[in-house]
């Protein structure tokens, strides 16, 4: 048997470290059976995924060095290999599912479905929720479809019993049936959900193995009994633990950087990277800590994956950083690295429009630009103080656009610009005294090359970084300030809608 893996991931925003880790796992156990790794778009959510993600995705997966051999930009035999293309084939099956009986059509509306769940909740029942629709009789379902009554379809899962789950990292994990939903397989738009599409994906990518988070070990019931229903041969399973921050919670960007860019722009060298996100679940049978791509898929073997929660440190990753730059690279290796990370022709021609109107003589642009190759500004309490406003309104300031630009859609001079420029509105500050604590964080002074076009040359994640890294400099949110302050920004922003 061929082993075919893949990597699925949701281009929703930016690429994440752990898509990186999931793909390495995957990749490894293709490539170490010599099989096939694959990459998938699972872009069915229409409203959050952007083709722009889906770039930045392929991008930071091929600066990593990892290579799949079918994907949406290679394309291959069991494609098309993005979601968004494949909707005929899931209608087909969810109609399939339908008629047999496996699925039933679902006609509560989202006002009811929340008055029963209230209720449920009241009731203090313990189980998942049942649709009352599941009881009704094919006759009325396809008249009640047919006068036009929106629906979405639902798999019929078992009330009784349990569901044994053979995770191959794992062993048999048992969830009883009454605690799994009667998932929603087709929306009412007739999009599928992530369930549906992904198990008909694998099923027809000729998968044999799904690595993946063990966020996802709950769904495991609904996707196996999707195989039963359709006759299938269900994949094997291997559910990695997830990265953790260093309080041992979910990795999240709240507490960690996690886009793969801005450990890019940082200046971590990729293979460096990828060593430690192998190391994440995974050791080297001599326990050396530094290893190449090619090392650990010589000596890769799932039996060495360990279930432990992996705490992503990026003070552990800065010593595998130096470890790998003083000891690997070359003089002539160094160079090369330093001219492809920043200092390369395109780089400074983009910010040949920042300096022109100001720079006499060349010993003027490391002072002017410095700052574009560096890290978090060195920043005190004192450089953070703002004619006009009171500490408690910088930290609100930098709070409220951390919100705002994690919103934008997209990163450019003048989407930040009409951002910033209305939450300054919104917050009725002048926009001067507004964009003070702007310079100070994403510069480090209190002039620099302009604003908005600064910003969206560092990249979205290094300016979310640095002004992140301003606040906490004042004094970091705290968990009630974040929930109340959410709140107060919420409204201020229905208000101005
Ligand atoms: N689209 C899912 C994700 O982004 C894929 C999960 C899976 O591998 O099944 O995590």
């Amino acid at each position: 048997m061929t082993i075919r893996t893949r990597v699925a991931p949701s281009p929703t925003g930016d690429p994440h470290v752990g898509t990186a880790y999931v793909a390495l796992f995957n990749y490894c156990l293709a490539k170490k059976n010599g099989g096939q790794f694959i990459l998938r778009i699972e872009d069915t959510d229409r409203a959050r995924s952007t083709k722009a993600s889906e770039q930045m995705i392929i991008d930071a997966l091929r600066w990593l060095g990892i290579e799949w051999d079918e994907g949406p930009d290679c394309g291959g035999p069991a494609g098309p290999y993005r979601q968004s293309e494949r909707g005929d084939i899931y209608a087909k099956y969810a109609a399939e599912l339908l008629e047999n009986g496996h699925a039933f059509r679902c006609f509560l509306t989202n006002e009811q479905l929340a008055q029963l769940r209230k209720e449920h909740q009241a009731a203090g029942a313990t189980g998942a929720l049942d649709s009352p629709y599941a009881s009704m009789s094919r006759e009325e379902s396809d008249s009640l479809a047919e006068s036009g009554t929106p629906f979405v379809i639902r798999m019929r899962v078992p009330r009784e019993g349990v569901c044994t789950v053979n995770d191959e990292l794992r062993g048999e994990i048992e969830i009883a049936w009454d605690q799994v939903d009667m998932q929603v397989l087709l929306k009412s738009d007739g999009m599928p959900t992530y369930h549906l599409a992904n198990v008909v994906d694998d099923h027809l990518m000729g998968i044999t193995h799904v690595m993946r988070g063990e966020e996802w070990i709950s769904s495991a019931p609904k996707h196996l009994l999707l195989y039963q229903y359709f006759g299938w041969e269900p994949p094997v399973l291997c559910h990695l633990p997830l990265l953790r921050n260093a309080d041992r919670s979910k990795l999240s960007k709240r507490k960690n950087p996690t886009s793969i860019m801005y450990y890019q722009r940082m200046g971590y060298l990729p293979e460096a990277l990828l060593n430690y996100l192998g190391r994440m679940a995974w050791s080297m049978p001599d326990e050396s800590e530094m290893f190449s791509l090619d090392t650990m898929l010589e000596h890769f073997d799932l039996k060495r994956i360990s279930l432990g929660g992996p705490i992503f440190d990026t003070t552990k990753l800065d010593w595998l950083n130096g470890t790998w730059i003083r000891e690997e690279l070359d003089d002539d290796a160094f160079a090369d690295s330093v001219a492809e990370w920043a200092l390369n022709r395109e780089n400074l021609k983009r910010l040949i429009p920042l300096v022109r109107p100001r720079v006499n003589k060349w010993s003027e642009l490391a002072p002017m630009l410095g700052f574009f190759l560096d890290g978090l500004m060195p920043l005190t309490p004192e450089k953070l103080q703002f004619k006009g406003l009171e500490d408690g309104d910088v930290r609100k300031i930098y709070a409220y656009s951390l919100w705002t630009l994690d919103a934008l859609p997209s990163w450019d001079s003048d989407s930040i610009q009409a951002a910033l420029r209305g939450l300054a509105t919104t917050m009725d500050l002048k926009l001067r005294v507004f964009l003070a604590p702007f310079f100070m964080a994403i510069a480090g002074k209190s002039s620099s090359t302009p604003l908005f076009n600064t910003m969206a040359l560092l990249g979205k994640d290094m300016c979310r970084a640095r002004l992140r890294h301003a606040l906490d400099t004042l004094k970091p949110m705290s968990g009630k300030e974040q929930g109340r302050w959410r709140k107060e920004y919420d409204a201020l922003m229905a208000s101005c809608d």
